[in-house]
């Protein structure tokens, strides 16, 4: 086995040639500054690339990933990323974004523990503990119920943070959203909750509500469909 990644090089070579033929100024605007509109924080789930999923060039969202897509609002690491986003960037929208069959969220289900891991997880595992029989009767859908659930909690989480507090005092515009990804089809389905301001956030019911009453997500392309047919039978 090679110690070098020359293959990964080369890789870079072809495409940085390939990117300058078809858009010759391409790497001009990128050495501009950044002003992107939006920041996603997703899990660290290498099929989930926030500007593949999101059809985005480089420049256009800035990204922090981890774990299972988790706010600790004691972890440097997204906090930092927060506050430049919100502060210094002024992004518009922050995307929280898990994804189905996450195996973080899994692994909080589970009894293993001894990992550092799972103290990373533990919001998680409390969140399960105390919903455990309405989860577990998902039956095969109960990881894919704790994933919706982990986002709906952690964008509760995002929009307690004095950092997103303090942009909303301040009348800055910034729109939290809750997204979820399933690799079967590619799609990102909206989950909810949307916020906006201290007020909506105050008017949301508290996670331990939610975790009682599950929805179904729906992507826009089962939007669009409803949307159609409801015109067509109108
Ligand atoms: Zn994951």
């Amino acid at each position: 086995m090679s110690r070098t990644l020359d293959h990964l090089l080369d890789q870079n070579v072809a495409w940085a040639a390939e990117r300058t033929r078809t858009d010759p100024t391409y790497f001009l605007r990128m050495s501009e500054v950044q002003r992107p509109e939006y920041l996603w924080i997703g899990c660290s789930d290498s099929r989930v690339t926030a500007n593949d999923v999101l059809k985005l060039d480089p420049g256009a969202v800035f990204v922090h990933r981890n774990i299972a897509n988790v706010v600790h609002t004691s972890d440097l690491n997204i906090l930092s990323v927060l506050e430049y986003a919100v502060d210094h960037l002024q992004v518009k929208h922050i995307i929280l974004c898990g994804h189905y069959g996450c195996g973080g969220v899994e692994r909080s289900l589970s009894e293993e523990r001894g990992a550092l891991l799972d103290h990373w997880l533990q919001p998680l595992t409390m969140l399960y503990r105390k919903h455990r029989g309405c989860i577990e009767a998902e039956g095969a859908h109960r990881v894919d119920r704790m994933c919706e659930l982990n986002v709906e909690m952690q964008v509760r989480r995002l929009a307690a943070t004095p950092i997103v507090e303090k942009a909303w005092s301040r009348g800055q515009e910034l729109h939290l959203h809750g997204w979820i990804y399933a690799m079967h089809d590619g799609l990102l389905r909206d989950l909810g909750p949307h916020l906006s301001s201290r007020i909506e956030r105050d008017a949301l019911p508290t996670i331990d509500e939610r975790a009682l009453r599950p929805v179904t997500p729906q992507s826009m392309r089962l939007r669009q469909a409803i949307e159609v047919f409801s015109a067509t039978s109108a």
